[in-house]
């Protein structure tokens, strides 16, 4: 593996324009222009960087479509962190003046007092024509409160796992936390999960918010002294990359959920007979594996959750595609049309799969398949797959 490049000009000198890298990306083959492949954001960042083009409209959208997935660095042989050149861009250059108005209000609107506490906003919206638009989940009643515990005397004890829950999960599955708390704790873990925690600003760093980003992070980093553990396990691939590549956390070991399955719990007891039994269906349930991107692309932890998936035999029909599901956070909000028909080219390979049952272990593409494919695809988050006593 080559070292990783971010500096535009040390990209710009080893892309070779080989243009391996457009047949990756969900955004270009979905639109077709090279401005919106990563090739062309490479040449784009470049002529804006060098006086060659103005920074119009024009060119802001195309800075900003892009949903950031990896999948161009995944395929690229020149070690061309594309991400990572996105965010340093929208932070420098744009220094988050040019995000697009809308996503602003939602991004604002995101982390404020009052989507936090005004319950049942997003059970109106998805009762709108805005949800035929945007994948919009209903709320449900968080019961979070009850496994959540206060710093204080916290000093004195000594946990195996601080559990992250993220933003997704936290507002709209807190069901899937719960379940991944007691799974942890049933495995002979001491799980802790801190009421102070954030998001952990991956969404206001990757559209070029950096400052919102970095009071954040010092929130969530000042909880985290708060606490004795041994790992800090996070069932969200998109935070570990916050926590891995913008946070300061050298001392801490940093699980993503299926990464910390496959390396200490191994031996979790699948649900293989809910599976593979006939009962429902008539016939043997298909299940597949939805790899997440930044899960498989920037994390490079596809084998993890196949260990477990595979454990359910001919059930089991493995998605080498890997295609996006096309939610990409706010890339959703800013671009619902492409992200529509990315998830549409995701949806007719399920079709083509014939599968029953998707599993996933990223929130955000959770939430798009569930809310977005048909109300006959059973949608799974990865810790549903376990056998489980309450
Ligand atoms: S694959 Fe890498 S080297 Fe080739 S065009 Fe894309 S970014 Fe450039
Ligand atoms: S990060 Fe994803 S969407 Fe952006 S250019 Fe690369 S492949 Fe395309």
């Amino acid at each position: 593996m080559t070292d990783k490049l971010t500096d535009i000009d040390e990209i710009a000198a080893a892309c070779s324009d080989c243009g391996t890298c457009l047949s990756a990306c969900p955004v270009y083959n979905t639109r077709w222009m090279e401005p919106d492949s990563p090739r062309g954001k490479v040449n784009l960042i470049k002529a804006l960087r060098d006086g060659r083009l103005e920074p119009g409209d024009l060119n802001k959208e195309f800075i900003y479509r892009c949903m950031l997935c990896g999948s161009c660095q995944h395929i690229c042989t020149k070690g061309v962190d594309f991400t990572g050149m996105m965010i340093d861009y929208r932070n420098t250059a744009s220094r988050g003046r040019k995000i697009p108005i809308l996503k602003k209000i939602i991004l604002y609107f995101y982390q404020s007092f009052l989507f936090k506490n005004l319950s049942g906003l997003a059970d109106i919206l998805a009762r709108t024509p805005l949800k035929k638009q945007f994948s919009i989940p209903r709320r449900r009643p968080a019961k979070l409160k009850k496994i959540m515990t206060d710093a204080k005397g916290q000093k004195e004890k000594q946990y195996d796992i601080l559990l992250f829950p993220g933003c997704v999960l936290t507002y709209f599955y807190p069901e899937i936390i719960e379940k991944t708390y007691t799974l942890l704790k049933q495995k002979g873990f001491s799980v802790v999960m801190p009421k102070k925690l954030q998001c952990c600003g991956y969404s206001f760093i990757s559209q070029g918010w950096g400052k919102k980003f970095f009071s954040l992070r010092e929130k969530n980093t000042a909880v985290f002294s708060q606490y004795n553990y041994k790992y800090l396990v996070v069932p969200c691939c998109t935070g570990v990359t916050a926590f891995k590549d913008y946070y300061d956390l050298k001392n801490i070991e940093i699980y993503e959920l299926t990464e910390f399955f496959y390396k200490f719990i191994k031996d979790a007891a699948v649900d293989v007979e809910r599976f593979t039994t006939t009962k429902e269906l008539g016939k043997k349930r298909r299940v597949t594996w939805h790899d997440p991107c930044h899960h498989l692309k920037l994390l490079g932890l596809g084998a993890a959750p196949r260990f477990f998936m595979e454990q359910l035999g001919e059930s089991f029909i493995d998605d080498k595609s890997a295609l996006c599901c096309g939610f990409g956070g706010i890339f959703s909000v800013g671009f619902p049309v492409t992200s529509k028909q990315i998830f549409q080219r995701k949806e007719a390979k399920l079709e083509e799969l014939e599968v029953d049952t998707v599993v996933t272990a990223c929130p955000g593409c959770y939430l798009q398949l569930r809310e977005r494919l048909s109300p006959g695809k059973e949608v799974l988050f990865f810790s549903d797959i376990f056998l489980h006593s309450r």
